[in-house]
C-alpha cells in the first residue's frame, strides 16, 4: 500500500475544514440576511397598506368600486402594486390592471391567510410580470365585518440581486481568508510534519546501523521527548551491539587460536560455526561453510554418525575419525549436545583433536624400535653363532678360531658403532630439545680441515682425492665438534660411494645470508625415489653395500640432527651415475671478518 506523507494527511484536512466552515458561514449568513431583508420588506409592505387602508375602507364600505380602482391607479406611481379584493375573491381595484380583466383571487395563498388569520404573506413567481414577487395582505374591516382584503406586492428579484452581490463579496473575502488559511495551515502542517520527517530520517540512519547519529531535540515537548528516547535507545543499542561484537570477537579469537577444531551444528544439522582449525582439518572454507548442511560440507560417515548419536542420545560421544582430504589425517572427535537456557536441544558441538602427528611419532617410535632390534639382532646372531661354533670344537682349530674371532670382533665393532651412533643421535636430540647446544662464532675452514684430516687416510686408500674450498675469513655460529662430525659423515659417505680415481669437493660459502657447506662427489648417485627418505634413521639405498662398507644407516640422520640443532637444515641433490651433492645450510649468524 502506498503510504501518504503526514503533510498530505494534515494539510488537505485543514484546508477542507477551513473551506467547509467558510462555506457554511457564508451560506448561513446569506440565508439570515435574505430572511431579514424579506422580513423588512414584508414589514414595509404592511406599513404601506396601513397608509392607504383608511381610504380604501371608506370607498369599499360605500360600495364605490370604481373610486377604489382609480385610487389604486393613483398609487401606481409608487413602485408598490396595490390590489383590493372583495371577500369573495373578486378584484375591485389594482394599480396596474383593470379589475374586470383579473381572475378571481380567492384562491391566492396570502388572501386566504389574511381572511383566516388577519395577515397573509406569500412569495411566488408572477407569470404576468415574469419575476418573483412578495405579497402582503390584510383584511379590511368595517363594523366588525370583513369587507375586503388589501394586498400590496413588490418584486423581490432586486433582493436576490443585492444578495448575490453581497454573496459575491463574501465569497471574495472568503477566498482571501481561505488563501491566508491555506498558507497558515501549510505552515502549521510543515511545522508538525518536519520534525517527524527528521525523526524518520534519523530512525532510517539508526536502521542502517549508524547508531552514533544524534537526533536534534525539538522544542515541541512530545517530539522532543520522542527524539530523546530514540537517542537513548540508539545509544543503548550501540552499547549492546558493541558488547555483543566484542564478546563475539573474543570468542572468535579464542576459537581461532585453539589448536583443536571446534564446530557447532543446529538441530537441522546445518553448520552454525566452525573455527580455523576445524576448517583446516575438514578442508572446508570457514567463511562459506556456516549455514550449509554438515552432510553436504564434510561427507564423513563416522563424523555424521557421531553427531547423530550425540543429538539423539543426548550424551557426549567420542570416536577416532580418519579424514582423507587433501592428505590423510587422524582425528579424535568429541561430540556433545548443545542445549539452550530452557534445556531444549538446539544442536551439537564437536571438538576435533588432530592426532596425526602423535600417530606419526608413535609410528616412528615403533619403526625405530623395530629397526634398532633388527640392526642389533644381525650382529648379535652372528656373534652368537660363531661363539657357539668355537665352543663346539672350532676353538681347537687355530686357523678357524682366528677367522671366527675376527668375524666376532667385526660384528662387535659394528654393534659398538651402532650403539655409538644411537648415543650421538640421542645426545644431539636432547641438546637441541633443551636448546643447550653450545655454539661459538669460529672460522669454518679449520673445522672443515679437521674433518677432511680424519677422512684423508681412508680416501687415499680408496684412491679418492679430497678438495677443500673455503675462504679463510668465513665464520659461523657453530658447535665445532658436532659440525666436524657431520662433515666427516658426509665425506665418509662420498668416499664410500665414489669410484677409484674420482674426487670429492668440499666447499663452503655464503648464499642468501646463510652459510652453506657442500660435499660433492662424482659417484654412483641416488635414484630420486629414495631422496625424500634418505635422512631417516636406518634408511639405506643399498643395504648390502652399506653393511659391507660398515655403515650403520644412521650417518645421514646424525647429519640432519646436527644441522637442525644449529637451527639449519640438510639437503641432497643427486643424479644416478653422475654423483651427489649433500649440503648443510646453517643460519647466517656468523660474519666475515
Ligand atoms: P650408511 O651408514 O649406510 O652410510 P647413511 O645414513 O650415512 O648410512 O646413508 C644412508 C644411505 O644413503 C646409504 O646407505 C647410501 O645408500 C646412501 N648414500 C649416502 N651418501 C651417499 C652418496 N654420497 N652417494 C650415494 N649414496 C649415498
Amino acid at each position: 500500500m502506498r503510504r501518504k506523507r503526514i503533510l498530505w494527511q494534515l494539510y488537505p484536512s485543514y484546508l477542507l475544514v477551513i473551506l467547509v466552515s467558510l462555506a457554511a458561514v457564508t451560506w448561513y449568513a446569506s440565508r439570515q440576511f435574505r430572511q431579514f431583508y424579506l422580513d423588512r420588506t414584508a414589514a414595509d409592505l404592511h406599513a404601506r397598506i396601513l397608509l392607504v387602508e383608511e381610504e380604501i375602507r371608506r370607498e369599499l364600505s360605500a360600495g364605490r368600486d370604481e373610486q377604489t380602482d382609480s385610487f389604486c391607479k393613483k398609487l401606481s406611481r409608487a413602485s408598490t402594486r396595490i390590489t383590493v379584493i372583495l371577500p369573495g375573491g373578486r378584484v375591485v381595484g389594482d394599480t396596474d390592471n383593470p379589475p374586470a380583466e383579473m381572475d378571481n383571487h380567492a384562491d391566492r395563498k396570502e388572501i386566504r391567510q389574511a381572511l383566516a388569520e388577519g395577515f397573509g404573506r406569500s412569495q411566488r413567481f408572477s407569470h404576468t410580470l415574469r419575476e418573483e414577487l412578495m405579497y402582503v395582505a390584510v383584511p379590511i374591516e368595517d363594523k366588525q365585518k370583513t369587507i375586503g382584503v388589501l394586498r400590496a406586492s413588490i418584486p423581490v428579484t432586486s433582493i436576490d440581486r443585492a444578495l448575490a452581490a453581497i454573496q459575491l463579496r463574501i465569497a471574495a473575502a472568503g477566498l482571501v481568508v481561505a488563501l491566508f488559511a491555506a498558507g497558515v495551515s501549510w505552515f502549521i502542517s510543515r511545522q508538525i510534519s518536519w520534525p517527524l520527517e527528521e525523526l524518520k530520517h534519523g530512525a532510517e540512519r539508526f536502521a542502517r546501523g549508524d547508531l552514533a547519529h544524534k537526533l536534534s531535540v525539538e522544542d515541541t515537548r512530545e517530539i522532543g521527548a520522542l527524539a530523546e528516547t530514540m537517542n537513548q535507545m540508539a545509544a543503548e543499542l550501540d552499547g549492546r551491539i558493541r558488547d555483543v561484537v566484542s564478546e563475539r570477537n573474543q570468542r572468535d579469537a579464542i576459537l581461532a587460536s585453539m589448536v583443536e577444531g571446534v564446530l557447532a551444528v543446529d538441530a537441522e544439522q546445518h553448520l552454525i560455526s566452525l573455527n580455523q582449525a576445524a576448517a583446516r582439518m575438514l578442508a572446508v572454507d570457514a567463511r562459506k561453510a556456516p549455514g550449509r548442511s554438515l552432510r553436504e560440507v564434510v561427507r564423513n560417515r563416522r563424523l555424521q554418525a557421531l553427531v547423530d548419536g550425540a543429538f539423539s542420545g543426548g550424551d557426549s560421544l567420542e570416536d577416532d575419525i580418519v579424514l582423507g582430504d587433501p592428505r590423510e589425517r587422524f582425528v579424535h572427535a568429541n561430540a556433545s549436545l548443545l542445549c539452550d537456557a530452557d534445556g531444549r536441544r538446539i544442536g551439537v558441538l564437536v571438538v576435533l583433536h588432530d592426532v596425526t602427528e602423535l600417530q606419526r611419532v608413535d609410528k616412528i617410535r615403533r619403526d625405530f624400535v623395530a629397526n634398532v632390534s633388527h640392526e642389533l639382532r644381525t650382529p648379535v646372531t652372528s656373534v652368537k653363532g660363531f661363539v657357539e661354533t668355537l665352543l663346539d670344537d672350532a676353538i681347537d682349530k687355530p686357523e678357524d678360531a682366528r677367522r671366527f674371532l675376527t668375524i666376532v670382533a667385526q660384528q662387535t665393532d659394528r654393534l659398538s658403532a651402532i650403539i655409538e651412533d644411537l648415543l650421538t643421535l640421542s645426545r644431539i636430540e636432547q641438546d637441541a630439545e633443551k636448546a643447550e647446544l653450545a655454539v661459538e662464532d669460529c672460522p669454518l675452514k679449520s673445522v672443515l680441515e679437521a674433518a677432511l684430516g680424519v677422512c684423508r687416510n681412508k680416501a687415499a686408500r680408496s684412491g679418492v682425492a679430497l678438495e677443500l674450498s673455503c675462504a679463510e675469513e668465513l665464520r659461523a655460529e657453530i658447535n665445532p665438534p658436532l659440525l666436524e662430525q657431520a662433515v666427516i659423515n658426509l665425506v665418509d659417505n662420498a668416499v664410500n660411494y665414489s669410484g677409484k680415481g674420482s674426487a670429492v669437493d668440499v666447499e663452503a660459502g655464503r648464499e642468501d645470508g646463510s652459510v652453506v657447506i657442500r660435499v660433492r662427489d662424482r659417484g654412483c648417485g641416488i635414484p630420486p625415489e629414495h631422496l625424500p627418505r634418505l635422512f631417516e634413521r636406518f634408511y639405506r639405498v643399498d643395504k648390502a653395500r652399506s653393511r659391507k662398507l660398515g655403515g650403520t644407516g644412521l650417518g645421514l640422520a646424525i647429519v640432519k640432527h646436527i644441522a637442525q640443532a644449529h637451527g639449519g637444515r640438510a639437503s641432497v641433490e643427486s643424479t644416478p651415475g653422475v654423483g651427489s651433492t649433500f649440503s648443510l645450510h646453517l643460519p647466517g649468524a656468523g660474519s666475515e671478518r
